[in-house]
């Protein structure tokens, strides 16, 4: 059942290519342009797994001599569609040949447009210096570092601003504790002539069934009364 599903897609991924004369998908890496050998296949091949293992992306790579479009945009969107990487967490790369020129296009899936936005662009950008001096294997190789730095960019951001908030959470924490701490110390301090103030707690002649705890400064007298409801004590044995 899955494989027919399987065979199913693929036919019908083999006509709509034929209908619009796309290249066929023949793997990741589709070298209808001749650009690389058989060690910078390997290479690149191995640069695509790698980035499918660290990041979950499936990049895939058109280099091609003829364009059934006007313009490599149509080409790349047509292929985008044809090849069913619309939707996943792919990245397609399509490298054209127009008379002695390259020219490069860069598309993305929409699971990876919402994932990182402006990832696709900004792969374009970064090889696109590269295919215009008709250097297509070292773009497709350049492609990858670019990748590696906008996704560390990326998650270094996000590590960046957890970690601004959490030193702003710390600040916020100590500001409060040393407040309350400086509350505490001021109530135990004699307000007189800072030496601290002593306890003692007596039942209340103010309040019938309260206490009275006084706070006073054997240094100068100073004293104070809180009044406060009898703390129910332990009824032993
Ligand atoms: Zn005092």
């Amino acid at each position: 059942m899955k494989s027919l599903s399987l065979w199913i897609s693929l036919a019908i991924i083999f006509f709509s290519a034929i209908a619009f004369s796309l290249p066929l998908p023949i793997g990741a890496l589709n070298d209808y342009g001749n650009v690389l050998d058989r060690h910078g296949r390997e290479r690149v091949n191995a640069l695509i797994s790698d980035a499918k293992a660290r990041y979950g992306i499936d990049v895939s790579i058109l280099a091609s001599w003829d364009n059934p479009y006007d313009s490599i945009d149509q080409c790349a969107y047509a292929i985008l569609d044809g090849w069913g990487l619309g939707q996943g967490n792919t990245i397609l790369a399509v490298f054209l040949k127009e008379g002695r020129d390259w020219k490069v296009r860069v598309l993305g899936g929409e699971q990876i447009a919402r994932t990182h936005p402006g990832l696709a662009a900004q792969l374009e950008a970064g090889v696109s210096d590269l295919v215009v001096h008709r250097r297509v294997e070292e773009a497709m190789v350049a492609l990858f570092a670019v990748l590696d730095t906008k996704i560390h960019a990326s998650t270094a951001e996000e590590a960046k601003t957890k970690a601004g908030t959490n030193r702003a959470l710390v600040v916020i924490l100590i500001i409060v504790g040393v407040g309350l701490a400086a509350f505490a110390i001021s109530r135990r301090i004699c307000p007189r002539c800072g030496h601290i103030l002593h306890r003692r707690i007596r039942p209340s002649f103010r309040s019938y069934g309260g206490e009275d705890v006084v706070y006073y400064c054997r240094h100068c007298g100073y004293a104070r009364t809180v009044t406060r409801k009898r703390r129910p004590r332990g009824r032993g044995g």
